[in-house]
């Protein structure tokens, strides 16, 4: 049996910093990072045979559990009819019906794999529709290491403490402008005088790459009603909360209820079910310039594989209404045990909520976290005590203060007390930071 250690370091010889996402190097926390050798349930196992119940499932596609039974079935189903064509499925078109169905406003749907080609297709589709070069994205919003959205992004940069990326042409950037999050004045400003110009806005639909901020009433409405007056296209990022925050994303919590639809909106994790898929999905008329029937190229060897396609399939097909009541309870007692924990312990703190999806800020209490501004300006060092006491009594968060907390359907009451029983030690330990 190796080490977490031996392996860690091991990957670090020949790995970028050891791994193949930032994040998980534990840069903002600290110490050795586990290495995976399963996934169960609500449960993952490393390298030393140590369990740990998991909060970042995947960083959320894992809705239904790790490795849920019918969605292992359905990919060893597709695994032996072959592993990718470079064809058409009819399984593609299922899954695209199932997103669409879901959603409000989605006539045309277009696999890719990651949710970073998702959203660098939105912008390119929203440029090449409107004639217009501008995108508005928010601070601390995350929507993947695309070089026009590199600027101000959340997630592992805000971990790093990163204004954006180096090898980004500053020529790139400067067609984004980034405004600070829930603030209609930024906007009104930025449409004044550069309106004409303004091809999309880009927005989380709630954002979690900054811990959680939800939008305040009414704003995700307002980005519609501003972007329309403006002939520029709203692009509502859901690859996050979609199909998490509800069995229609945030998106089910707001535009439904108030009636209004983004012009694009993107998706990915819950939608590949743990496998690479992701997907823009929108209006006919302006899917309909992407190639082959339009000027916007797009295309990849591996979109809609079907393997992928087929977890995504079987992992909607059960995300079921009692999935949702089951998350959203679970949600719900989490953040009770953990305000119950850290006043106990007598630390400043709020749970930041949107939906389902909730993080944990400190030295908040006063005023909440709603924007960037915010969240960099809070006692961030408490998290990485806290986070190494939960990992020693076996509970895996998510290894920055940045990321949105991950619950699934397989979060059972024992994997709950587990949780629970270990919140006072590491209360005590923010505390004490
Ligand atoms: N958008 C949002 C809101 C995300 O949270 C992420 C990833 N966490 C992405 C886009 C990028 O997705 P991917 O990592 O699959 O490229």
């Amino acid at each position: 049996m190796t080490t977490n250690a031996q392996e860690f370091a091991s990957a670090q010889a020949i790995m970028p910093g050891g791994v193949n996402s930032p994040v998980r190097a534990f840069g903002s926390v600290g110490g050795v990072p586990p290495f995976l050798v399963d996934a169960h349930g609500a449960h993952v196992t490393d390298v030393e045979g140590k369990q740990y119940v998991d909060l970042v499932m995947s960083w959320g596609p894992a809705l239904l559990g790790h490795s849920h039974p019918a969605v292992i079935e359905a990919v060893h189903r597709a695994v032996d009819h072959g592993l990718s064509f470079g064809a058409s499925t009819a399984d593609e078109s299922k899954l695209a019906r199932l997103i669409a169905n879901r959603m409000g406003g989605v006539e045309r749907v277009r696999m890719v794999s990651t949710g970073t080609e998702a959203t660098m297709t939105a912008i390119r589709l929203a440029r090449g529709y409107t004639g217009r070069d501008l995108v508005i994205k928010f601070a601390g919003n995350y929507h993947g290491h695309v070089d026009a959205l590199l600027a101000a992004a959340g997630s592992g940069l805000a971990t790093l403490a990163l204004p954006g990326s180096a090898g980004v042409p500053a020529a790139v950037t400067a067609e984004t402008l980034v405004l600070p999050y829930n603030n209609r004045e930024a906007l009104v400003a930025a449409f004044a005088e550069f309106g004409p110009r303004i091809a999309a806005v880009i927005a989380e639909s709630a954002p979690c790459n900054m811990g959680v901020v939800a939008p305040e009433d009414g704003f995700n409405a307002y980005l519609r009603e501003i972007t329309a007056q403006h002939g520029s296209l709203l692009i509502i990022d859901e690859v996050l909360t979609g199909f998490r925050a509800s069995d229609a994303g945030y998106w089910g919590l707001t535009g439904r209820v108030e009636g209004w639809v983004p012009d694009l909106f993107t998706f990915g994790k819950v939608i590949g079910g743990g496998m690479p898929a992701a997907a823009i999905g929108g209006r006919q008329e302006v899917m309909e310039h992407l190639a082959p029937l339009g000027p916007v190229y797009q295309a990849g060897t591996l979109s809609g594989n079907p393997v992928a396609t087929a977890a995504g399939i079987a992992t909607l097909e059960h995300a079921s209404s009692e999935v949702y009541a089951h998350i959203d309870a679970r949600s719900l007692q989490l953040q009770d045990e953990l305000t119950a924990a850290f006043n106990a312990a007598g630390v400043d703190h709020s749970i930041q909520v949107a939906g389902n999806l909730f993080s944990v800020a400190f030295g908040t209490s006063d005023a909440g976290v709603h924007n960037y501004a915010d969240a960099q300006a809070q006692e961030g060092w408490r998290y990485a005590p806290f986070f190494h006491s939960m990992l020693e009594s076996g509970v895996y968060l998510p290894p920055s203060v940045f990321e949105a907390w991950f619950l699934s359907a397989a979060h059972d009451d024992a994997a709950m007390d587990r949780i629970v029983s270990a919140l006072p030690a590491a209360a005590a330990a923010a505390a004490a930071a």
